[in-house]
């Protein structure tokens, strides 16, 4: 970190941010400019707190030099982190994963039917919302336990592995004990007894960047995670609030590109939440895969027209099966390949 100070500043008011420096037990280097003083704070550990020096006498800015994360980072850990779960599918290595299946598991038939066909289809990794965040309180707001069970029998009949999405701190110990990856939802990003709970919980963890979150604020949330000892964690894009209206979601395929440089941890795409229109999920889904993301997260209800919760952003299971296989042209031109099917 580097304390920038004003032209004008006097020796006296350099001499202060030097001894601020030491007594948060730094070191500090002044280091004297033509025009201006810069000090040097070594041996950042990520805990200094810049409030102490932001509003000191003769300070002009502060500049960080490292990251403010450690254990997501690239410089913490050079080769990526690659998942692999108990049905043989892994994420973040050169193959490319596809989770699909309802926005909310809403019945036995519903989620047993449409999880054979996506595991025909080529998906290995059943999505369905036991606990949705809706932002109505009037809205379907799932089935709870019973939805848990249900996914636990989409499991054992399909061979599928499950993620699903876990709304409080308990709520993710007790999907831990149905689900293969716990899911934390865009809405609860930010929510840090959570992160700590799911960092816990023994599952790998889909973490969802929030609707108006920095890619630095989605990157320090997974730092709860990883330093509750889980490293386990998938990063999702899926969309951030605009002002444009033409889209649920801003979709930043940019995030892809800049997470990939930034951490070792894998990110995928959810074009389904990021466009909120069923036309704009593929040609989304094919952006994300071109731009080197490790998987989509995408919604897929065999009738979408009579879903419970987002049915306007589902896929009917015809337009899925076509979206794979462009996806798998698409991957093989940039040296990757789709996760193979289950048996
Ligand atoms: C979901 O994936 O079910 C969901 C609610 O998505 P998000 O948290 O991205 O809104
Ligand atoms: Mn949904």
């Amino acid at each position: 970190m580097l304390i920038v100070m004003r032209h004008s500043a006097t020796p006296e008011e350099i001499a202060g941010v030097v001894a601020t420096i030491e007594a948060m037990g730094y070191e500090a280097r002044p280091i004297p400019g033509k025009q201006r003083v810069a000090v040097g704070l070594i041996g950042n550990d990520g805990k200094v707190d810049e409030a102490r020096l932001v509003n000191l006498p003769g300070v002009l800015q502060i500049i960080h030099v490292s990251q403010p994360y450690k254990q997501v980072s690239r410089e913490w850990r050079e080769d990526p982190t690659v998942i692999g779960l108990a049905n043989g599918t892994v994420i973040g290595g050169r193959e490319i994963v596809l989770m699909a299946g309802p926005c909310s598991v809403e019945s036995e038939e519903q989620i047993l039917a449409i999880a054979g066909t996506l595991k025909t289809m080529g998906a290995t990794v059943l999505r369905g919302g036991a606990y949705t965040p809706r932002t109505s309180p009037y809205a379907f707001p799932g089935l709870g336990v019973e939805g848990l069970e249900l996914l636990a029998r989409a499991r054992e009949v399909t061979g599928m592995a499950i993620v699903t999405e876990a709304l409080d701190p308990d709520g993710a110990f007790l999907v831990a004990e149905y689900a293969d990856i716990v899911q934390v939802g865009a809405r609860n990003m930010h929510n840090y007894s959570l992160l700590r709970a799911a960092g816990r919980a023994g599952r790998p963890v889909l973490l969802k960047r929030g609707m108006a979150a920095t890619i630095t604020e989605l990157l320090l949330a997974a730092e709860y995670i990883l330093n509750e000892g889980e490293h386990r964690v998938i990063l999702c894009e899926r969309g951030v609030r605009s002002f444009d209206d033409h889209a649920r979601n801003l979709l930043d395929i940019t995030a892809v590109a800049t997470v990939h440089e930034l951490s070792h941890l894998p990110i995928i795409v959810d074009p389904s939440h990021g466009t909120g229109y069923r036309r704009k999920v593929i040609p989304m889904a094919r952006a994300a895969i071109a731009a080197g993301a490790d998987g989509i997260l995408v919604e897929v209800h065999p009738h979408p027209e009579r879903a419970l919760s987002d049915g306007a952003q589902s896929l009917y299971p015809e337009e899925f099966e076509r979206l794979v296989t462009e996806l798998r042209s698409i991957a093989r031109a940039i040296g990757r390949d789709l996760v193979a099917p289950l048996p």
